[in-house]
């Protein structure tokens, strides 16, 4: 029999097979030593990877975990539909029920379509505008992400100039680049697209101010493109209505997935009644998409946040930990500086140009079972409690001794 770890061996195995071993974000060799791949199951706020280890989870599957993994009223749900069908020659009734609970809870939409992923969902949002403008560029802020086709892919391996042609660039948070790209794209702007607020990976995060959301919305009804919200990744985390709604800015077009269906595959375009036409017209299908599985789970989830006011309660116990950090910061006098909605935190350390603090600083805490990310966006859901964060800030203080050195 091998003495090679579990998770080891499966990773060796995997490179003969999978490129790179795995596509994408969740490929564990892009963080920090000792950072397992291989996961075997999870439960509330904890995860148990492929060598028995577990941990307090900070990541939630990278935002689709939102009241916890395995929540038993979401997996209720998505049993009972199971019992009864999931992959027909059309929809269950529940997709109506989930249609009608979008419109319901999300104030600026008339209709919602279903789709699987983000990327399904931004990419179908940019269609839709395109279709009921007849323009064809698109605002992009540099360096936010909506996705992973060329249109929008962070790399540019396989693509061409031609599936980027109608872009132009502003900044996040910046109307004199806005309004010098929406001059370029003179009367053939179809549509602003912008993230909830600003979460590029490996930097400071930054929410939207009132005056950039503002001024984006009027540039939006002055020329008639199309307002896009890609709240993929923050949906359902800051605001059920929508993540702008706090700042009583509402978009004509939102994309959502992760947190809709509490970790079942799901995303939403939604949309008003101006596109309704547009998105009659635009052909977007899929093989899976009107699976009744995770459309039951996506209204079990969306019922339950509105029920326990989810938002909030990750909202606090986010806080918790960020006080937390603070704390210990101060007390290890190691400068940090904790970033974006206390829900979807950030903390970087300061004069760490390599991330050699915030690398040793996430090992050691993955060592204490604590799985937190140096660079991304973290992500709380509703079944952190208060020990839970606790727990978590201890494993914390070990990874601020490793890095003072102590
Ligand atoms: N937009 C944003 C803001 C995202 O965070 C993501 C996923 N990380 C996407 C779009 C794409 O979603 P998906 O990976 O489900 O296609």
């Amino acid at each position: 029999t091998s003495t090679t770890p579990p998770d080891a061996a499966l990773r060796a195995r995997a490179q003969a097979v999978i490129p790179g071993g795995l596509w994408g974000h969740l490929n564990a060799a892009k963080l920090p030593e000792g950072y397992p791949q291989y996961f075997t199951s999870a439960e509330g706020c904890r995860l148990r990877d492929a060598n028995g280890r577990e941990y307090i989870d900070f990541m939630c599957s990278w935002g689709p975990v939102v009241l916890g993994h395995r929540h038993p009223v979401v997996e209720a749900a998505a049993r009972r539909q199971a019992d009864q069908g999931d992959c027909m020659n059309g929809p269950a009734p529940v997709l109506v029920e989930l249609a009608e609970l979008l419109v319901d809870t999300i104030p600026h939409a008339d209709w919602a379509l279903l789709a699987k992923n983000g990327t399904d969902a931004t990419t179908a949002c940019v269609t839709i505008a395109r279709a009921e403008t007849g323009r064809r560029k698109v605002l992009v802020a540099r360096g936010s992400y909506h996705g992973a086709v060329p249109w929008c892919s962070p790399s540019l391996a396989g693509v061409t100039a031609e599936d980027r042609a109608h872009l132009l660039t502003y900044d996040y948070n910046d109307i004199a680049s806005l309004e010098a790209a929406a001059d370029q794209a003179k009367g053939d702007l179809a549509a602003v697209i912008v993230t909830a607020f600003r979460h590029d990976f490996g930097r400071h995060q930054e929410m939207p101010t009132a005056e950039f959301a503002r001024h984006l919305r009027a540039l939006c009804d002055a020329t008639g493109a199309a307002l896009i919200i890609d709240d993929v990744r923050a949906g359902f985390r800051i605001d059920l209505g929508g993540s702008w709604e706090p700042l009583g800015i509402r978009p004509d077009l939102s994309a959502f997935s992760k947190a809709i269906a509490n970790g079942h595959p799901l995303a939403a375009v939604t949309g008003r009644e101006r596109f309704r036409q547009a998105a009659t017209q635009v052909y977007t299908t899929g093989s899976f998409w009107c699976g009744a599985v995770p459309m039951a789970a996506a209204v079990a989830t969306i019922n339950e946040l509105r029920r326990i006011d989810g938002p909030a309660r990750m909202r606090a116990m986010g806080e918790r930990l960020r006080n937390g950090l603070d704390a210990l910061s101060r007390q290890y006098g190691l400068p940090i500086r904790q970033t974006g909605p206390a829900q979807m935190p950030l903390m970087i350390f300061d004069n760490d140009p390599d991330w050699r603090m915030g690398d040793t600083f996430c090992a050691t805490a993955l060592r204490h079972g604590a799985y937190f990310h140096p660079r991304h966006n973290m992500f709380l859901s509703c079944a952190h409690a208060e020990a839970d964060i606790d727990q978590a800030l201890e494993a914390a203080e070990a990874g601020f001794r490793a890095v003072a050195g102590r």
